[in-house]
C-alpha cells in the first residue's frame, strides 16, 4: 500500500497557488489552489472542458500560468532548467502524435535523451531499459514497426513505454489508457502502480472512469468549470454528492468485495 501522506515541506511535490489561465481571453482555471504531495496517486477528474488537460500542461510547464505560480520541489517549474526538468517530469499526453516513421523503439529510446550526454549513444544499461519498457507495456513485438502504422491503443502503450524509459521521479498522465480495451487498461495502471509502490515514482493522472480512478488514486481532485471544487482522499471524495456536483449525474458509491475498493453505479436517465 501507499505510504500514508505527510504534511512535512520536504514532501512537497507541486505547489500552485492562486493560478488563472484562459485561452484567448477566455477563462479556463480560475484561482486553482492546490498541493500535491509524495506519496499519493492523484487523480484529476471533471467533466469535458472543465480544464483537467490545462492543469496537467501547467504541471509539466508546457504552459505557464496568467497569473499565480505553480512551483515543482519548491522552485518555479519556469525557473527549471529544461533537461533537469526532463529528468523530473515525464508526460503521457491525450493524443500522442509522432510524425515521421520512427519505429517504435526509436520513440521509446527517445526517453533516455534526458539522461544522454549530448551526442553520446545510449549505453547497453540504457538499451536494457527501453527493453523493459518495450516489454512490461506489451509492445516488443511491435519493437520495428513504425510508430505512424499503429493502432491508438498502440500508440498509447508506446507513450507509456517512452515516459517509463525516462525514469521520471513524477509522471503526469492525460487519460493514458482511453484507447485501450480493458485488459490493457488494467495491465497498464497496475504497472504504473507498481513503479509508485516498489520504486517511488509519483503519479498524478487526468481519468475520466470513476471506477479506475477509484482503484488506482489513494487522492481525487475534482474540477468543474475550472475550479477545484472537491479535493482529497478517494474514500471520503468520491461519494454520490461528489459525482452529482461535478457531473450532475444521480449515482450510488459501494465497497465492492470484489475489490475492496469503492464503485459507482448510475442511474438513467441523466438530466439534460
Ligand atoms: P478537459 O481536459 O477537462 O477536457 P481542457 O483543459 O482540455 O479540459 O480544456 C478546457 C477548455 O479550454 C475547453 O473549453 C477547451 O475547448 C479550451 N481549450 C483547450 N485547449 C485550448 C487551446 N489550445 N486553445 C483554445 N482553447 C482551448
Amino acid at each position: 500500500m501507499a505510504k500514508p501522506i505527510s504534511e512535512q515541506a520536504d514532501d512537497l511535490l507541486w505547489s500552485i497557488r492562486g493560478v488563472n489561465f484562459g485561452y484567448n481571453g477566455t477563462p479556463v482555471l480560475r484561482d486553482v489552489n492546490l498541493e500535491l504531495r509524495c506519496g499519493c496517486c492523484y487523480g484529476i477528474l471533471g467533466p469535458n472542458g472543465s480544464g483537467k488537460t490545462t492543469l496537467l500542461d501547467l504541471m509539466g510547464g508546457l504552459q505557464s500560468p496568467q497569473s499565480g505560480t505553480v512551483e515543482f520541489k519548491n522552485r518555479p517549474l519556469d525557473a527549471w532548467p529544461k533537461k533537469q526538468l526532463a529528468r523530473q517530469l515525464a508526460l503521457v499526453p491525450q493524443d500522442f502524435m509522432v510524425r515521421f516513421g520512427y519505429s517504435v523503439r526509436e520513440v521509446v529510446e527517445m526517453g533516455l535523451h534526458p539522461h544522454l550526454h549530448r551526442f553520446a549513444a545510449p549505453s547497453e544499461q540504457d538499451q536494457a531499459l527501453v527493453d523493459e519498457a518495450l516489454e512490461i507495456t506489451g509492445i516488443a513485438a511491435l519493437a520495428d514497426r513504425p510508430v505512424t502504422r499503429l493502432s491508438g491503443g498502440e500508440k498509447q502503450r508506446v507513450a507509456v513505454a517512452r515516459a517509463l524509459a525516462q525514469r521520471p521521479a513524477a509522471l503526469l498522465l492525460d487519460e493514458a489508457t482511453s484507447n485501450l480495451d480493458i485488459h490493457h487498461s488494467l495491465e497498464i495502471l497496475h504497472l504504473i502502480r507498481n513503479r509508485f509502490e516498489q520504486q517511488g515514482m509519483q503519479v498524478v493522472a487526468v481519468m475520466h472512469d470513476l471506477n479506475l480512478a477509484s482503484f488506482f488514486c489513494d487522492r481525487l481532485i475534482f474540477l468543474k468549470q475550472g475550479q477545484v471544487v472537491c479535493q482529497g482522499r478517494t474514500e471520503e471524495t468520491l461519494t454520490p454528492e461528489t459525482i452529482e456536483a461535478v457531473y450532475g449525474v444521480e449515482a450510488e458509491v459501494t465497497v465492492s468485495a470484489f475489490t475492496n475498493s469503492r464503485q459507482v453505479s448510475f442511474r438513467l436517465p441523466v438530466a439534460p
